[in-house]
């Protein structure tokens, strides 16, 4: 087993915003962990629609007055694509923005993402997408048909499923078909009863790695691994910290969240105001300033995000600011 030293994001140098959309999803699956979110009217999802562009125009003037000149914004949810992502979109037209990534059902027809990526295109950002295939609620034949209308159109094309108890085949034919089409893939364990670790019998496997690497991690011991996502991370049998166990016990450590790195929640912040603070302050949008990195106040983290983390100050400043 071995310890793990520092654990870098890989878009280090840009400045990323994990931005959730909605809690709210258009398709319930029985694996999903907002499985039970109560249904939204068409007026409520255009109501959250003008929230939304408001929390835009504000991430424009966040996004204008930070020191990064690479910033990528990650769309997640629920289901992003329930909204008018262009609508959404054209309140942050900033030359700082380089990279929209979604994380998507892909259940809304093909044409949808063609004209968003078009959009995209229009103003020099690239699109990426992440494709969840939740098999419940759309065949492959159909999921896949879409995904070969959409990789020409995307810088990077993932597709992904969640691995759980008993649909072992399903996930097989899954990296079948993503091997012939030659796309990344990631098939992620279900991480609903990681505590307890009473779901073992799961496929984890991720060949993204090869292609976008998402983590460097750094070991006691001087070795070094790349991870292509969270969960092939905190996954690895061989790490002391991995998920079955007790979560990365990070307290203490450098962390750059509200760095480089910032979560918002629908229209505010989640992260750190000062140097001294937890990360789960809750900031306006306006109100934001950078925080250097700094200690982590939380007893684990499940890593769900871009920041880096650093056991010691000296790892972290050579890495950060050298
Ligand atoms: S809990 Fe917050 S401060 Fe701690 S490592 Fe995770 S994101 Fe960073």
């Amino acid at each position: 087993m071995i310890n793990l030293v520092a654990l870098k994001d890989l878009d280090t140098n840009d400045f990323v915003i994990k931005w959730r959309l909605t809690k709210y999803c258009n398709v319930h699956c029985s694996y999903c962990i907002r499985h039970e979110h109560p249904a939204y009217t068409k007026e409520d999802i255009e109501a959250d629609e003008e929230r939304l562009c408001t929390a835009a125009k504000k991430l424009y003037d966040l996004i204008e007055r930070t020191p990064f000149n690479n910033v990528k914004i990650d769309l997640i949810g629920g289901e992003v694509s329930i909204f008018d992502l262009k609508k959404i979109l054209s309140n942050i037209s900033t030359k700082k923005l380089k990279r929209i990534n979604m994380t998507t059902n892909i259940i809304k027809s093909a044409d949808y993402y063609v004209s968003l990526a078009e959009f995209l295109k229009s103003q020099d950002i690239e699109f990426t997408v992440t494709a969840s295939f939740h098999y419940e609620f759309q065949s492959a034949e159909i999921y896949f048909d879409k995904v070969k209308k959409l990789i020409p159109i995307c810088k990077l094309f993932v597709c992904e499923m969640v691995s759980t108890d008993d649909n072992q085949d399903i996930c097989k034919n899954f990296i079948k078909e993503c091997e012939s089409l030659n796309v990344d893939y990631m098939v992620e364990s279900d991480l609903r009863l990681e505590k307890t670790g009473e779901r073992k019998n799961y496929i984890s496997v991720v060949n993204k790695r090869f292609k976008n690497p998402r983590y460097h991690a750094y070991f006691s011991d001087g070795s070094e691994k790349i991870y292509g996502s969270r969960n092939s991370f905190l996954c690895d049998k061989e790490v002391d910290c991995n998920v079955m166990q007790n979560r990365v016990n990070v307290r203490g450590w450098y962390c750059t969240n509200s760095y480089n790195y910032i979560y918002v929640d629908f229209n505010f912040i989640r992260g750190k105001i000062d140097e001294k603070s937890d990360c789960r302050q809750i900031i306006q949008l306006e109100d934001f300033n950078i925080v250097n990195p700094s200690p982590c106040h939380a007893e684990s983290c499940t890593i769900c995000g871009h920041m880096s983390l650093y056991k010691t100050k000296e790892k972290m400043n050579d890495d950060i600011f050298c």
